[in-house]
């Protein structure tokens, strides 16, 4: 476990020497530009880092992560990072991954958020009131993990009310949004079925999703 500032930064410098070793140039490479062709939107929770856990290297995943993974079309850094990603990268895939184990479905259920916690975490628990019913006879390990899903879901529908991503799909432009969950307990992605890659396929998303 890295505790020491000393120790990141050691850290860090065996792991570049590890990959220019195997690529002497890989670093040169990607100095000179980014072609990612995903976005990610996901939890800052230190258990699901992206890259790794996607096998993925620097330059393959643009990243904006939250308390959450939450889409808000008033929050004007989700807005710019998916902006960026879109309009100026040119992404044709996103992701928006939620996790078992998220400590802000825990607050919501535990009802234990305080203060500006419980304040961002507000849409979250607007969709466990909307849904309590589904709740009832779930044990609370289950309701986490259900409401964990609702909630990927609920941010998925979120983004494609993005301006960014509408825009994308009236200029006909290739876009293609997926919905997973990722088992900090087993290390896997759970693909939630979602792919929507148009308006009508957002049409026919918001008829049968929980929202
Ligand atoms: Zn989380």
């Amino acid at each position: 476990m890295i505790d020491d500032i000393n120790q990141l930064i050691k850290k860090n410098k065996a792991w570049a020497e590890e990959i220019t070793s195997g690529d002497p140039s890989f670093f040169d490479q990607l100095s000179l530009d980014q072609r990612p062709q995903f976005l990610w939107i996901g939890c800052s929770d230190s258990r699901v880092p992206p890259n790794q856990i996607t096998g993925s290297l620097p330059g393959e995943i643009f990243t904006h992560q939250n308390v959450g993974n939450l889409v808000q079309l008033n929050d004007v850094n989700c807005m710019s990072a998916i902006k960026f990603a879109l309009e100026e990268l040119e992404v044709t895939n996103i992701v928006l991954c939620g996790h078992y184990g998220c400590g802000a479905i825990k607050a919501i259920i535990d009802n234990s958020a305080e203060g500006l916690l419980k304040k961002w975490l507000e849409p979250i628990a607007h969709l466990y009131q909307k849904n309590k019913a589904e709740f009832a006879d779930l044990s609370v390990d289950l309701a986490y993990k259900r409401l964990a899903e609702l909630n990927v879901i609920a941010q998925v529908n979120s983004l494609c009310r993005s301006n960014a991503v509408l825009d994308r799909w009236a200029n006909n432009k290739t876009l293609k949004i997926y919905a997973l969950i990722y088992d900090v307990g087993s290390g896997l992605l759970k693909d939630l079925g979602v792919n929507i890659s148009s308006k009508a396929d957002l049409f026919e998303f918001q008829r049968s999703a929980y929202l």
